[in-house]
């Protein structure tokens, strides 16, 4: 077999896989030289797709230890591209952008998601342009729970939809608290300050966000607003650790996109409680 062959095979064949772009090249030509340094026969073609954010690729032959060959290796790859942008082939993570699934490092992840930003002439920013200024907001509302904010401004272009901002994306408690409360109906105005008014310190993430049961920030709940809690943890210690591992394992890319959120202020001298040893040993339970 001369590497040139294999080459060419591995150009001719890439055209196969229906991938959104090109940053698993890199993984599909190695797969695929592998695929042939298994015993796969050049002379057929191999083919392949995107699929939930992983890549997918199932061939078959007549030779069953082959197929079982095979199989080890598509696997393997299946489970790498799930760690690897689509799109530049950087590490990444599964990320969901409107219930799609995707593969995509933070950097592409954002290109997809922007983040609203408030700048220091009070314009609201999305994908670098200022969409809207506080001074122009006419009226606001809010719904689901305080988890939706509606903004109207005067004289909208064309449309007399608001703006909407959910409370999924980062920053989206920074323009609740920042939008003047009298714009909002009577009704609402109690809720909103309430809210604002009655943060207290999470000891899980480290920000004053705690409100009521829930962290608005890491959504965890606090020590012992659960019955389970005890019997789960044992004790605080225990309980705020295994969270804080959570986060700094960040196995959703939650934490790496939440970085840019400055909704809530941070608790001085607030302490990360486990060890690198802790982590390794909760590491061995997870995977
Ligand atoms: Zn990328
Ligand atoms: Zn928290």
């Amino acid at each position: 077999m001369e590497q040139e062959d294999i080459n060419s095979f591995i150009e001719h064949n890439l055209k196969n896989f229906s991938v959104n772009s090109t940053g698993w090249n890199d993984l599909i030509g190695k797969m695929l030289s592998e695929l042939i340094a298994a015993g796969w026969n050049m002379k057929h073609d191999v083919f392949g797709k995107e699929k939930f954010g992983g890549l997918r690729c199932s061939i078959y032959s007549e030779d069953e230890e082959l197929n079982a060959r095979l199989r080890t290796i598509t696997h393997k790859y299946a489970r790498l591209s799930g760690k690897t942008c689509e799109i530049c082939g950087n590490e990444g993570k599964l990320r969901i952008i409107n219930s799609w699934e995707t593969t995509l490092c933070i950097n592409h992840f954002i290109d997809q998601k922007p983040i609203m930003e408030i700048d220091e002439q009070q314009n609201v920013i999305y994908e670098k342009k200022s969409i809207l200024n506080m001074k122009d907001i006419v009226k606001a509302e809010v719904e689901f729970d305080l988890k939706q904010l509606n903004l109207y401004i005067q004289n909208p272009i064309a449309t007399d939809e608001p703006f909407s901002f959910a409370g999924q994306d980062p920053n989206y408690y920074l323009l609740l608290n920042a939008v003047p409360l009298h714009l909002f109906p009577e009704g609402m105005q109690g809720r909103i300050s309430d809210l604002f008014q009655n943060l207290k310190d999470c000891e899980i993430c480290g920000h004053k966000a705690l409100y009521h049961q829930s962290c608005l920030r890491c959504h965890n709940e606090p020590w012992g607003s659960s019955k389970y809690h005890e019997d789960d943890y044992g004790e605080k210690l225990e309980y705020i650790k295994e969270c804080q591992m959570d986060m700094f394992i960040d196995e959703d890319g939650y934490e790496e996109y939440f970085k840019y959120d400055h909704s809530f202020e941070k608790i001085p001298g607030h302490q990360i409680l486990f060890t690198p040893a802790d982590l390794e040993e909760y590491k061995k339970l997870l995977f």
